[in-house]
């Protein structure tokens, strides 16, 4: 049936005209024709300036929520301004849309040794690749994240400024790399950075027509629980996975989320607010020669020494210059020796807790000085372990369980040993969601998927197959998993037999590191059942790898791009392009930090 269309009261070569117009010039001539159409002055101001408003795509590239956030900070603010401003997450964003934006802005905290984070690879790639695209015409911004005690401080953040200016973008606002205490220079920036677009971005000032926000932040700012607003759950309880006997502890932790309403995905992640053990207070206390009731200026405003150590400082890691400071104040001809050569200096940093450095090189030190040289206690985020159609109410988390040895002593990392040693049963335990949009089962229940995880990178996969269960999925799923040893490092074995036994869990490939005389690792199990690997590929599958970032995760991405190779017959180069194509299809989804 043919709609009966009224007749435009426009010429149509005036409508041929129009429809040249950019959106961003029609969305402004709509309004600026019907405010005129109302032709009262009170209704409106015409504007005076006729240029266009410019169109700002503000993308985010995040790993743990805070890149997400600011990102969200500043296109809140750009709107507010009326200016026409676009949050996408970068996972969401089509890199080869890059040269054709008008105003691009990038927010991304950096990961690893100075890599972007994972839903920031395909632009990264994409930018420094064979085929990087000409950026002239386009004008950019960027914002990094990162933590100033690792030597590749906000890389991502720069390499991603550098390009997108050596491919002939226009640097608009000075880059701004900010530290893990981002949000003061994140205000100071968007401040700026506000300003500046509101210059040469405002036009005449019109409200966008369209505003795509398809970013996690969004989604998680509407729960009533927050990063910013966690909620008070109670610890169910708490047992270890690993056997008495093993080398490294790790625990199967429960949490009662009551009636607080949160719900997650198989996917997201928990984030853990923590503190400091009163011990280890005292004892940094003690050999800092401070009694606890001196008063600092902190973040959280003015108060005591004891309180900001217990809950505001990291007492395990310390950074490069903290040491370097210390040093500098005290007479250790050996630290100073030490601080002197940089990779010695990293080495001990790496490996030196706070009550460590006092011990190692007594010194006293006034409260302000050393609040001011401890980095921030952060919340901790762990990958759930559970579906919330299997256990309702309740979140699961599989935790490693970090212990520094020094001087005969254990210290415990703040959040695992809070959660595997400080809680009782029924304690409170401060927590909110992480939406992981970049980590998630296929769609279609019936697509195979590829678990891929070593140590306790498994921890999604148990709730990946608890919610395949759920929904009786038909897809195969096949896990593959690395450890230490067989008996003593399977963690939730006998949950993976069960499902086994159910015809849930289709191929099992293990891998474990020091049961035989050569190391042998989830890599060597995905070359070795190759002609599966590739043959699961064309049925569809979906990959999936979670756990280390540095090291497991590429050397796994290099044996994927082996098979691909090798079985599927790919060059070197038509691989990589394959891969990248898994990966922009959401087909090869990593969670790796
Ligand atoms: P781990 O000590 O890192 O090792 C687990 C297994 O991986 C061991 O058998 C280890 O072998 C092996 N391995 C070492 N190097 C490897 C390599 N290059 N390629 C493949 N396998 C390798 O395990 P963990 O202590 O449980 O730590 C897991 C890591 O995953 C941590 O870094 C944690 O932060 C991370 N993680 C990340 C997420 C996430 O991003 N969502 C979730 C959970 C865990 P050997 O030690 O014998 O060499």
């Amino acid at each position: 049936m043919n709609a009966i269309l009224p007749q435009s009261p426009v010429p149509p070569e005036t409508l041929q005209q129009l429809a040249q117009l950019s959106p961003a010039q029609q969305a402004f001539l709509a309004g600026y024709l019907w405010a005129n159409s109302q032709s009262t002055a009170s209704v409106h101001e015409a504007p005076t300036a006729a240029a266009p408003a410019r169109k700002i795509t503000v993308i985010s590239a995040s790993q743990t929520g805070n890149a997400a956030g600011v990102a969200k900070q500043f296109t809140d603010k750009l709107k507010g301004e009326k200016l026409d401003a676009t949050l996408v997450a970068a996972g969401n964003y089509k890199a080869r849309q890059l040269p054709k934006e008008d105003i691009v802005v990038i927010i991304t905290s950096t990961q690893g040794e100075g890599e972007p984070p994972e839903e920031g690879v395909p632009l990264h790639h994409f930018l420094f690749g064979k085929k990087a695209p000409k950026m002239d015409g386009v004008s950019f911004a960027v914002f990094g994240l990162g933590d100033s005690s690792y030597p590749d401080f906000c890389q991502a953040g720069k390499d991603f400024d550098t390009q997108l200016a050596a491919l002939g973008g226009e640097r608009l606002i000075d880059r701004g790399d900010a530290d893990l205490d981002f949000q003061a220079t994140a205000d100071a920036w968007i401040d700026s950075a506000t300003q500046k677009l509101k210059n040469v971005a405002g036009g005449a000032n019109v409200t966008p027509l369209t505003l795509v926000t398809n970013n996690a932040a969004e989604a998680h700012a509407e729960s009533a629980y927050n990063k910013e607003t966690p909620y008070t759950a109670a610890l169910i309880q708490h047992s270890s996975l690993a056997t008495a006997d093993a080398d490294k502890e790790v625990e199967h932790i429960e949490i009662d989320l009551g009636d607080s309403g949160i719900t997650y995905a198989a996917g997201d992640a928990l984030g853990v607010y923590t503190n400091n053990a009163s011990d280890t207070v005292d004892e940094v206390l003690a050999r800092s020669g401070l009694t606890g009731d001196e008063t600092v200026e902190s973040r959280e405003g003015k108060v005591s020494i004891r309180q900001v150590l217990t809950e505001q400082s990291d007492l395990n890691q310390l950074t490069p210059q903290f040491i370097t400071q210390y040093a500098e104040r005290g007479d250790s001809e050996a630290l100073s020796e030490l601080v002197a050569d940089r990779a010695q200096l990293l080495e001990y940093q790496a490996w030196t807790p706070l009550l460590g450095l006092l011990h190692d090189h007594p010194q006293q030190l006034p409260a302000q000085t050393l609040y001011d040289g401890l980095k921030p206690l952060t919340p901790r985020l762990y990958s759930i372990a559970s579906a919330q159609e299997e256990v309702g109410e309740e979140v699961h988390l599989c935790v490693g369980v970090v212990d520094i040895h020094h001087h005969d002593q254990v210290y415990y990392g703040s959040a695992s040993g809070l959660l595997s040693k400080r809680l009782d049963e029924g304690d409170d335990v401060r927590v909110f969601v992480e939406p992981n949009p970049r980590f998630r089962l296929p769609q279609d229940a019936a697509t195979p998927i590829i678990m891929i995880g070593a140590g306790t990178g498994i921890a999604p996969y148990r709730s990946f197959l608890q919610q395949r269960s759920a929904d009786e999925a038909e897809g195969k799923n096949w896990l593959i998993f690395g450890n230490r040893h067989f008996r003593k490092d399977f963690l939730y074995h006998a949950e993976w037999l069960a499902y086994r036994d159910q015809g849930l869990l289709h191929e099992t490939s293990l891998a474990w590191s020091r049961d035989g005389e050569e190391k042998v690792y989830v890599q060597d199990k995905i070359r070795e059942n190759g002609d599966t690997f590739w043959q699961w590929l064309q049925d569809g599958a979906h990959i999936y790898v979670c756990g280390d970032a540095t090291r497991m995760a590429k050397d796994v991405e290099q044996a994927i791009l082996d098979v691909i190779g090798d079985v599927g017959k790919l060059s070197a180069d038509d691989a990589t392009e394959f891969l990248n194509d898994l990966r922009e299809a959401d087909r090869y989804q990593r969670d790796v930090y």
